[in-house]
């Protein structure tokens, strides 16, 4: 069971890991961040918290470091 934390103010929203999270658990938020661009979250799905298999392309693709994996 993995989680990632976003740090959604760093966030520039390109939406790259949105593309490569193979379960397709990044989803963007209708909210702003500090720099005034819509982030993105950590979105598993209701009551399935073990989606996230920990592979790590959320934070390999991510060209700001804005992501970390926790397996
Ligand atoms: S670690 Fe893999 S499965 Fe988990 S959110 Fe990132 S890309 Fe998706
Ligand atoms: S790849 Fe990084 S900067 Fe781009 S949307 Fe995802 S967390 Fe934000």
């Amino acid at each position: 069971m993995a989680k990632i934390i976003i740090n959604q103010d760093k966030c520039k929203g390109c939406f790259l890991c949105v593309n490569f999270c193979p379960k397709g658990l990044i989803k963007k938020s209708v909210k702003l961040n500090k720099q005034g661009l819509n982030f993105v979250e950590f979105s598993p799905k209701a009551g399935d918290s073990t989606d996230c298999i920990g592979c790590m392309q959320c934070a390999v693709i991510c060209p700001d470091c804005c992501s970390e994996v926790y397996k």
